[in-house]
């Protein structure tokens, strides 16, 4: 049986269960989280592990993120099934905060990330979003100071922005981007995924067919603007309330008007029912 992962739940405790690691000189990476683990955050994990001899996982729901009528309330928390699912995957480390840790009483500092973070995309509907995560992601950091931290390609603009924000602060770790872990029929896993009907279930898939369709009648030379009105029409008739589908470089997220202007993501975010999904590839 596996060894379930030690849990630390205050700065002291973290620093005190790290300290072995640190003495031996071994290399650690972190993967951050909001719990609700699926295979999409084992993915982090396992690449995690093949460049790293320790792998702590934080699990922290981070209230700052999520503006007053989003989901942070009925945000899925499930944190046994999450340490069995750890203690399977052989991570070495839970580093699990309350609120109340995290932000304690007369906590007043907030990072602003702008670039990527103001690229008109997430920014544009979660105006509060990336504030809140380049924020935690920097405590997370400094608390945890991992040679390598793991995001997942999933939240495209959140890697590019935590990317940006360790560079600009001369954080002395490597983010790695892993691509997306889909289900069988292309809808990329999410912990919000739970939230579908099986009605808006088998509708979900319908965001990833489209970037893919658009990405190959980019590359097969399409007027980039024609393939996302076309794209964009498709979303909204399978029954989805679109609130954006994009072409944009890859790396600093601007706006593309055609494939001389540099390598394209292409990203999308639309509602079903009350259920708010986003994904993105690469062309
Ligand atoms: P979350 O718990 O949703 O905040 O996600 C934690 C990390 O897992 C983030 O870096 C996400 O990008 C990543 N992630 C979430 N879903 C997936 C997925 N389907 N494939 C790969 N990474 C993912």
């Amino acid at each position: 049986m596996a060894r379930r992962p030690t849990i630390a739940r205050t700065v002291s405790s973290l620093r005190r269960a790290m300290q072995p690691y640190r003495e031996a000189g071994e290399q650690i990476a972190l993967v951050p989280t909001m719990g609700a683990l699926h295979r999409g955050h084992l993915a982090l994990v396992a690449q995690a592990q093949r460049r790293a001899r320790r792998v702590v996982v934080s699990i922290f729901v981070n209230p700052t993120q999520f503006a007053p009528h989003e989901d942070f309330g009925s945000y899925p928390r499930r944190f046994e099934t999450d340490i069995a699912v750890l203690t399977e995957a052989k991570a070495d480390l839970v580093w699990a905060p309350s609120a109340a840790v995290m932000y304690p009483e007369g906590f007043a500092t907030r990072i602003e990330p702008a670039g990527a973070a103001k690229a008109g995309l997430e920014d544009k509907f979660r105006p509060h979003f990336f504030g809140g995560v380049a924020t935690v992601v920097a405590k997370l950091f400094t608390q945890v100071a991992p040679a390598l931290a793991l995001f997942g390609e999933k939240d495209y603009q959140q890697l590019r922005v935590v990317t940006q924000m360790a560079a600009d602060l001369d954080l002395q770790l490597k983010v790695i981007g892993v691509p997306t872990v889909r289900e069988k029929d292309g809808l990329a896993l999410s912990s919000r995924n739970v939230y579908l009907s099986a009605q808006e279930r088998t509708v979900a898939p319908t965001l990833y067919q489209t970037l893919k369709a658009s990405a190959a009648r980019i590359k097969n030379g399409e007027s980039i603007a024609r393939v996302l009105d076309d794209g964009r029409a498709e979303i909204a008739h399978a029954g989805f309330a679109l609130d954006y589908l994009e072409a944009r470089h890859t790396l600093t997220l601007a706006p593309i008007a055609s494939r001389k202007d540099g390598p394209i993501r292409l990203l999308v975010a639309a509602k079903i029912g009350a259920t708010r999904l986003i994904d993105n590839i690469g062309v």
